[in-house]
C-alpha cells in the first residue's frame, strides 16, 4: 500500500492580538498508508484539531502562521490557494467534526446537503446528485433514507446528523477522512452505532482515516495505530495493544486506561428526548 500522506515538521503558532504567538503544534511529522486508520489521541489543547484543520487548509493566513509540509496524494497543501484547496476539500479530502448541529444547516433538507456537496464537485445533473445522495445516506446506515432525506436537521436525532455530516464527507470518495472527536457529542448508544459504522466504512470505502478521539475503546477497535500526542509535540507512537501494555509515557497509561463513555447526564437525557421525535437508527 502507497503512502497517502506525509506531514513533516508542522508547526502551527497562532496569533494572538496584543500576546505573544501561541505555539499549538510543534515540528509534527507523521504519515499514512493508503487504507490506513491513524489514531491521534491527547488531551484537551494539545493540537489536535490545530492538526486537522491544517490538513485541510482551514487556516486564514492572518489567524495562524503555519509551516512544515503536509502532502497529501503527491500534492503539496501548504501554500495551496484557496480556490485549488476548495477543489480538494470533499474530493481527496474531507472532515468530520464533533458538532453536527454546525455543519448542518438547520434551512436545509438532509438529502439536498448531501447532493450539494456532490453538485459542487461533479459535472453532474441535480436529479442525479439527489439519486447519488440517497444511496449515500443508505450506505451510512440511516436505512429509511427516503423519510431522512426530506427531513430538517431538527428532526433528526444526533446519532442521525452526524451520519449525513459524513455522508457528506464520504460522497465523493475522498482517500482521506478526517474525523475530529466525532462521537464526542453522541449519546451513548449513537457512540456504538457510529463506531460500528467507522469499521464499516473503513472496509467498504477502504478509505484512510484520522481518527480523532479522546475514546480508548473506540481508538481500540478502529485505528491500526496511534499518535499520541502531548503540549503540540507526538512523544510517541505505537499500536494500541503495543502502547497499552508498554507505555513510554506515564501520560499514555493514563489516557489509554481512561474508563470510556463518562457522560453528562442532561445531554444523554436530551438526546433520548429527541430519539422519541425521531426516525428509527
Ligand atoms: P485540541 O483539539 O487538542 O483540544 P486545539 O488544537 O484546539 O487542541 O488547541 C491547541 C492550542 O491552541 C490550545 O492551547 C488552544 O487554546 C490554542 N488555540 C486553538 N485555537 C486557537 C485560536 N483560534 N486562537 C488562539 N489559540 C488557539
Ligand atoms: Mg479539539
Amino acid at each position: 500500500m502507497g503512502s497517502l500522506l506525509q506531514v513533516r515538521n508542522l508547526t502551527i503558532r497562532y496569533q494572538v492580538d496584543g500576546a505573544e504567538p501561541h505555539h499549538a503544534v510543534n515540528d509534527v511529522s507523521f504519515d499514512l498508508v493508503s487504507g490506513e486508520v491513524v489514531g491521534l489521541m491527547g488531551e484537551s489543547g494539545c493540537g489536535k484539531s490545530s492538526t486537522a484543520l491544517a490538513l485541510l487548509g482551514l487556516f486564514a493566513k492572518q489567524r495562524a502562521e503555519v509551516a512544515g509540509s503536509i502532502v497529501l496524494c503527491g500534492q503539496e497543501l501548504l501554500g495551496m490557494k484557496e480556490a485549488e484547496l476548495q477543489k480538494i476539500r470533499g474530493s481527496k479530502i474531507s472532515l468530520v467534526f464533533q458538532e453536527p448541529g454546525i455543519a448542518l444547516s438547520p434551512m436545509m433538507r438532509a438529502g439536498d446537503q448531501v447532493a450539494e456537496v456532490i453538485h459542487a464537485h461533479r459535472q453532474w445533473s441535480w436529479k442525479r446528485c439527489r439519486a447519488e445522495a440517497e444511496t449515500i445516506l443508505a450506505r451510512v446506515g440511516l436505512g429509511s433514507a427516503a423519510r431522512v432525506f426530506s427531513a430538517y436537521p431538527h428532526q433528526l436525532s444526533g446519532g442521525q446528523q452526524q451520519r449525513v455530516v459524513l455522508a457528506q464527507a464520504l460522497c465523493c470518495e475522498p482517500s482521506l477522512l478526517v474525523a475530529d472527536e466525532p462521537t464526542a457529542s453522541l449519546d451513548a448508544r449513537s457512540q456504538a452505532g457510529f463506531l460500528a459504522l467507522l469499521r464499516g466504512i473503513r472496509s467498504e470505502f477502504g478509505i484512510s482515516i484520522l481518527l480523532i478521539s479522546h475514546s480508548p475503546e473506540l481508538q481500540a477497535s478502529v485505528a491500526d495505530r496511534l499518535l499520541v500526542m502531548k503540549n503540540g509535540r507526538i512523544i510517541e507512537e505505537g499500536s494500541f495493544e503495543g502502547l497499552y501494555e508498554n507505555p513510554l509515557h506515564e501520560y499514555t497509561r493514563m489516557m489509554l486506561r481512561r474508563p470510556y463513555g463518562v457522560k453528562n447526564e442532561s445531554r444523554v437525557e436530551a438526546d433520548a428526548v429527541l430519539q422519541g421525535n425521531s426516525f428509527d437508527e
